[in-house]
C-alpha cells in the first residue's frame, strides 16, 4: 500500500480557497465556502444535518462529494489523569494513534493545566530507529492532511464528551498540537504543511502558530525546506546521538543525513526563522548515556543555540531497551546543567497504556490480522 485514494475527497483537510473554488465550480456562491469552515473547524460539525446555516442543496451537494469523518473512534486508553491514548481507524481499515498529554510540559506547573495533542502523520513508519514501534512493521503510507485534520477533531469530540458537551467546540481546550506520533513528518511533507496551515488559519482551527511542533528524525533537505514555509511554527529534531556512531547505531537516517549534514541544516532553519529549536534525546541505558555523550550533546546544543528535552526511554514489549535508573539520568543531566545548556527533563507518562510511539496501533493492528486468520501474525498478536 502506498497511495490512499478515498473514493469522496474528505473535507477536513480543505482550505478556505480550495472550497471557495470547489462550490463556486458546483454554482453555490463563495461566501458558503466561509460558513463551511466555521462549521468544520471551529463549531466541530460531527454531521451534516447540523450545519444548519446551509442550505439543504448545499448540504447534499456536500454529502454527494465529500467524506466528513475520515476516522473512526476505536478506543480511548488513559494512564491516569495525565495521557490518553486514542486509537482511529481510517477510511481503508488502517489504524492510527494520537496522544492527549495532560500534564503540563514543565514540572513546576499545575498538573493537568494544559492540554497538548501528539498527533500521527503517517501509517507505520519507514526510518526504522531502533528503540520506536511504530517501524516494527514498516511503512504503510501518508496520511492524508485531512486524516491529520480529523485526530485533532476527533480527540476535540473525545474530550468534549467526556465533559459532558454533546458537541465538540472549537479545541476543547487543546493548547499544543506536536507531529510527534507515528511517521516522519518531513517525509509526508505537502499534507503536513496543509494541515499546520489549516491548524494555524483564523478559517481554520486558530491555533496559535507556536503552539505548533513538528518533529522530525533528521531529514536535513526538507528541513531547509520547512525553513520556507510562512507559518511560523516551531522545530524539533530527534538527535538521541550526539555522534555518528552512536546515531546510526539507533537512527537508519543518520547514514543518509550524518551529523555534519543535520547540524549546518537545523542551523540554517535557526538563521532563517530566529527560533530556537528543540533537541530531542531519548535516554537509552548503555547507549547513549554515558557521561561522554552528555558533554557532546552539551556541545551541539550550545553550537545551535537549541533547546534539550531529555526524555528517559519508555520500554517496548518486542524491543531490547531499557530505560536508564534515576542515578544514571540525574548525573547525565548534571553534565548539561554545568555546561549551562538549556533542557528539560521529561517524567514518565503513560507506561501502562502502550504509551510508546506506535505500540497500540501495532497490538490492535496484529489482533486484526490474527482474526483474519494469517497465522505469523496471530503469533505477533500474542506477544504485543
Ligand atoms: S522515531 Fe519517528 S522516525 Fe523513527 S521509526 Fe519511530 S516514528 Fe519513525
Amino acid at each position: 500500500m502506498a497511495v490512499f485514494k478515498p473514493e469522496k475527497a474528505f473535507l477536513y483537510g480543505e482550505s478556505l480557497e480550495s472550497l471557495t473554488a470547489s462550490l463556486a465550480e458546483a454554482g453555490h456562491p463563495a461566501f458558503r465556502a466561509r460558513q463551511l469552515c466555521e462549521w468544520l473547524y471551529r463549531k466541530g460539525a460531527r454531521e451534516y444535518a447540523a450545519m444548519s446555516s446551509l442550505p439543504l442543496a448545499l448540504r447534499q451537494w456536500l454529502e454527494d462529494n465529500y467524506t466528513l469523518q475520515p476516522a473512526s473512534f476505536v478506543l480511548a486508553k488513559a494512564a491516569g489523569d495525565v495521557t490518553e491514548k486514542l486509537l482511529l481507524e481510517l477510511g481503508d481499515g488502517a489504524y492510527v494513534e494520537t496522544v492527549i498529554l495532560r500534564a503540563p510540559e514543565g514540572d513546576d506547573a499545575e498538573e493537568g493545566a494544559r492540554q497538548t495533542l501528539c498527533v500521527s502523520s503517517q501509517v507505520g513508519c519507514a526510518y526504522g530507529c531502533k528503540f520506536c514501534a511504530s517501524g516494527l512493521d514498516g511503512w504503510k503510507r501518508n496520511l492524508l492532511a485531512g486524516e491529520i485534520i480529523a485526530q485533532v477533531m476527533c480527540a476535540a469530540a473525545h474530550i468534549a464528551q467526556k465533559r459532558g458537551g454533546a458537541q465538540a467546540r472549537t479545541l476543547s481546550g487543546i493548547d499544543n498540537i506536536v507531529f510527534m506520533g507515528m511517521g516522519e513528518p518531513l517525509a509526508n511533507f505537502d499534507n503536513v504543511v496543509r494541515a499546520v496551515e489549516i491548524l494555524h488559519a483564523d478559517w481554520g482551527l486558530g491555533l496559535g502558530a507556536r503552539r505548533i511542533t513538528i518533529s522530525t528524525s533528521g531529514l536535513a533537505p526538507q528541513i531547509r525546506r520547512l525553513a520556507e514555509v510562512p507559518v511560523q511554527f516551531r522545530l524539533a529534531v530527534s538527535l538521541h546521538g550526539a555522534t555518528n556512531q552512536v546515531r546510526s547505531a539507533i537512527m537508519p537516517v543518520n547514514n543518509a543525513y550524518p551529523l555534519e549534514e543535520l547540524l549546518p541544516a537545523i542551523k540554517a532553519f535557526n538563521e532563517k526563522r530566529g527560533r530556537m529549536v528543540t533537541l530531542e534525546y531519548i535516554l537509552i541505558e548503555d547507549v547513549n548515556d554515558a557521561l561522554s555523550h552528555a558533554a557532546a550533546l552539551s556541545d551541539i546544543a550550545r553550537d545551535l543555540h537549541a533547546h534539550v528535552n531529555l526524555i528517559p526511554y519508555n520500554p517496548v514489549p518486542d524491543l531490547v531497551w531499557k530505560r536508564p535508573n534515576l542515578r544514571r539520568q540525574k548525573a547525565f543531566c548534571e553534565v548539561l546543567s554545568r555546561a549551562k545548556t538549556s533542557f528539560t527533563i521529561r517524567r514518565q507518562k503513560g507506561d501502562d497504556i502502550d504509551a510508546a510511539c506506535g505500540q497500540l496501533r501495532l497490538r490492535k493492528q496484529r489482533e486484526k490480522e490474527a482474526l483474519s486468520g494469517n497465522g505469523d501474525a496471530a503469533q505477533a498478536a500474542s506477544k504485543a
